[in-house]
């Protein structure tokens, strides 16, 4: 097969990926108008637009939209493979917002290049997916290499939790058909020397949790003292949550069992590279960091339960902070959930952890939205044939196999509607891509390489159902 190189994916993408990077097409959940600003619209047609001028047989480009939900994008190439059933490669549009000021000489919407390195927001996160699904469809055909049908789908909601997915998966029943292979664009990679195939994903438990004590803020020397302040309130009850000094969940229904094989593929990759976690954080001078081994860490950070503070509310910025005891606090709990813990049951249990014997009779509201983790279903002896001949072919190195820290929602409920379907979650959002950060890169050559392997995968599909 005819490999894709550096150079050809310039010429077929990169212009258009890069007038995708212009675009501010926020997730829904970080633009509120997203309808009437229209930037979903314009990144929809741009890749709708670019997919309609492939080089492929038989295939059509579909917008598909629902009352009140974002739009999807598929693209179905038939099959040139005498089979029946349907591979589907996902990659969504929708970026999340800039999150701060970026590097000198970067700016979210304004892409630059250097060297291979392509810096903009939503770049490899996800907005390479299409070009390197429809690119590896194109090469395997120009080299006439039999493949099923595959759809292509690109949604628009994913980084607000893919609230709109399940209703087009619903819509699109019938068209995606016999599902055999699902391979998802849209995670992580250790590195950029080979394919990494991602085995579980964290889910996350988010809560909103407003604390109130006054109907209107108070002189603090007037009121404190008497009013129970409510920043102490919100205090105990995060310790109800984790510990203060170790940064543990205490929460049982946070916690799982690690399955055995998991913790001997920490323990491999620790060996081969090293403290490869801690080694990539940009820690500060002089930070300890936590855990107390390259495996451990590696665990950690696909395992542990864990709790960030993710934004407040209530507080003035520190120029406008005056002397006043504050009527209420707002904090946003991001709690990652271990791969195979009920994540709605953890949910559960920080609510009532959250709002059950409140101190002193303040005010708790709560608003918990919860996401299930994923653990990757075995591999069939073919697909790990294929895995290995894709990344040897691609990289010259044989593929890596890694949980991953973060969360891809809609991964769990495609494997409850599809069970038994092989799964390849790969993509590459690996050291410094920074997805959700600022600076976000995408790695040209990982691009065109995972596109290779890519097209060895959905080949060999085809090949093992002939
Ligand atoms: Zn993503």
């Amino acid at each position: 097969m005819s490999e894709l190189t550096l150079h050809d994916f310039e010429e077929e993408a990169l212009e258009t990926l890069r007038e995708y990077a212009t675009i501010p097409s926020l997730s829904p959940m970080f633009d509120a108008q997203w309808r009437e600003n229209g930037h979903l619209e314009a990144a929809l047609q741009l890749l709708a637009n670019w997919a309609r001028e492939r080089q492929l047989g038989a295939f059509h480009v579909d917008v598909h939209r629902l009352e009140g939900r974002t739009p999807v994008l598929t693209v179905t190439v038939e099959a040139t493979a005498p089979t029946s059933g349907t591979v589907v490669l996902y990659g969504h549009l929708d970026k999340q917002p800039p999150l701060g000021d970026w590097s000198d000489g970067l700016a979210p919407f304004a892409p630059v290049r250097r060297g291979d390195r392509l810096f903009a927001r939503g770049v490899a996160d996800d907005g390479y997916a299409l070009f390197s699904a429809l690119l590896a469809l194109e090469s395997l055909e120009a080299s006439g290499v039999a493949h099923a049908r595959c759809v292509v789908l690109i949604e628009a909601s994913e980084e607000s939790g893919s609230p709109d997915l399940e209703f087009y998966l619903d819509e699109l029943k019938d068209h995606l058909g016999d599902v055999e292979l699902l391979v998802c664009l849209d995670s992580g990679a250790l590195t950029y020397d080979r394919l990494w195939v991602t085995t579980s994903l964290r889910g996350i438990v988010v809560a909103e949790v407003r604390v109130a004590v006054l109907e209107q803020g108070q002189h603090s020397g007037s009121a404190s003292g008497v009013v129970p302040s409510s920043f102490r309130i919100l205090r105990q009850l995060l310790d109800r949550v984790e510990d203060a000094a170790t940064g543990d969940i205490v929460l049982p229904a946070f916690h799982g069992v690690i399955p055995e094989d998991h913790v001997e593929a920490a323990s491999a990759l620790a060996e081969e590279f090293g403290d490869v976690i801690a080694r990539e954080l940009p820690t500060l001078e002089g930070v300890q960091v936590m855990g107390d081994s390259a495996q451990d860490r590696i665990l950690r950070r696909t395992w542990s339960p864990t709790l960030s503070v993710t934004g407040m509310g209530g507080i003035p910025s520190p120029e406008s902070a005056g002397n006043v005891l504050r009527p209420f606090t707002t904090a946003v709990l991001s709690l990652r959930v271990p791969p195979n813990v009920n994540a709605t049951l953890a949910g559960e249990a920080l609510e009532a952890a959250l709002t059950t014997n409140v101190p002193s009779g303040a005010h708790v509201s709560v608003r918990v939205d919860t996401a299930q983790g994923w653990l990757a279903p075995p591999l069939a002896p073919w697909l790990a044939d294929a895995l290995e001949e894709a990344s040897i072919k691609a990289f010259g190195r044989a593929p890596g196999f890694t949980g991953e820290g973060g969360s891809i929602p809609f991964l769990a409920s495609l494997a409850t509607r599809y069970p038994g379907v092989q799964f390849v979650a790969t993509g590459v959002l690996g050291p410094q891509s920074n997805a959700h950060g600022i600076d976000e890169m995408l790695d040209l050559p990982m691009a065109v390489g995972v596109t290779n392997a890519v097209a060895t995968v959905v080949g060999a599909h085809a090949r093992n159902e002939a």
